[in-house]
């Protein structure tokens, strides 16, 4: 039998299986809708309530700071389409390697008549502080720079581009959901006013998510319809889902470092082996700041759609670039954004580890691909 290794967590992760076990009574027995005032719906009640003050815990922020959502499409889109639908003038910066829920907005936006502004990344994808700063004029209402970036791992140092954003008076969101539950998030310490996040990320199901809103900070609702989260997201909750996604958040926040560096040691194993093979590869971006365990390997002269369906014959899961980007034959616009070469882009493949990976599949995923390139 054909061996499985799953390998690509920055498109999904496997769901936590207490995530799963809390779903349940949810589904089965305390199915009220949480809205009704009666008896039999005080439990759905309470558990939107503990799960809105798990999630906060983890990323130290207040209860009532968290709505929440479908997802990180959803967050995103509702920060970006908001403030500017409350400030018909204004201008928008955000960096040309955001996830496309956040680049198709900004284009949409564009064809609304609006002003965004797009900031270069440099070569390993970070966004220069001088070059942020220096992009600021008049009317820029908004900032949105992803906390990590979803193809190459990159973090970026949003704490001192959030300072500088608020010194000339603009908010600042970011798209954290690649970061969430992988690296310790404190919205306090980053003093940012959105913060998107995705529960499948994180080992929550999927089609849940929260967007962080900082005390005071304006907004309109992202759906007309009803009282749900302070009437800004109308729709019956998600009960289970939204419980699932706190108990799987808060075994991620609560194990962060030992899983960091479990992922870590599997990473270095991966690239120590490769680096013996003398391979010609690059490893795409910052390797001081990125996300445990996501690596972005560009191979000369190679396919990297062939490679994925050649590893997923010996039961390996990758990724060519963003999983949302799999219909899409061409290079991915962040590898065309930090300038990687045609000949080596074209054979890019992403491995993002897990948790739950071991150390044995390390090397069965390194002799394959091996053997592949080979
Ligand atoms: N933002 C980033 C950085 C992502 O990686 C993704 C998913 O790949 C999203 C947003 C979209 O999140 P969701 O799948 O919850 O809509």
């Amino acid at each position: 039998m054909t061996k499985f290794v799953y390998a690509d967590n920055a498109a999904t992760t496997k769901l936590d299986i207490d995530a799963f076990e809390a779903m349940k009574p949810f589904l089965l027995q305390e199915y009220g809708n949480a809205s009704q005032p009666y008896s039999f719906s005080r439990s759905s009640k309470k558990a939107i309530k503990e799960a809105r003050t798990i999630i906060a815990k983890c990323i130290n922020a207040e209860p009532d700071e968290i709505y929440f959502t479908s997802g990180g499409t959803e967050s995103n889109n509702w920060v970006l389409n908001s403030i500017a639908g409350c400030n018909r003038d204004c201008k928008i910066i955000t960096d040309n390697i955001e996830h496309h829920a956040i680049l198709e907005t900004c284009h949409s936006l564009e064809a609304q008549g609006y002003n965004i502004q797009y900031i270069s990344a440099n070569k390993i994808g970070k966004i220069d502080i001088e070059i942020f700063e220096a992009s600021i004029s008049d009317n820029v209402k908004l900032a949105s720079i992803m906390l990590a970036n979803n193809e190459i791992g990159t973090i970026q140092d949003i704490q001192k581009l959030c300072e500088i954003a608020h010194k000339n008076g603009i908010l600042f969101h970011t798209d954290a959901v690649q970061a969430i539950g992988h690296i310790p998030v404190d919205v306090k310490k980053l003093g940012i006013d959105f913060l998107s996040a995705s529960a499948h990320k994180f080992n929550g199901p999927k089609g849940i998510g929260f967007l962080y809103i900082k005390k005071g900070i304006e907004i309109r609702p992202f759906m007309n319809g009803g009282a749900q989260e302070n009437g800004l997201r109308a729709g019956t909750e998600n009960v289970a889902s939204i419980m699932a996604m706190a108990i799987a958040l808060k075994k991620n926040v609560e194990n962060i470092i030992p899983n960091m560096q479990h992922i870590k040691n599997l990473e270095y194993e991966l690239i120590r082996r490769l680096a013996l093979s003398e391979i010609d590869f690059i490893r795409n971006g910052d390797m001081e700041h990125h996300i445990p365990g996501n690596i972005n390997l560009s191979f000369k002269g190679q396919d990297g759609e062939v490679l994925l369906h050649r590893l997923d014959l010996k039961g390996i899961m990758v990724s060519t670039g963003a999983a949302c980007d799999t219909q899409n034959t061409q290079i991915s616009h962040v590898l065309k954004a930090i300038g990687i070469p045609n000949d080596y882009a074209e054979g890019t493949i992403r491995i993002s580890l897990s948790k739950d990976n071991t150390m044995a599949d390390i090397v069965y995923i390194i002799d394959e691909l091996i053997k592949i390139l080979n």
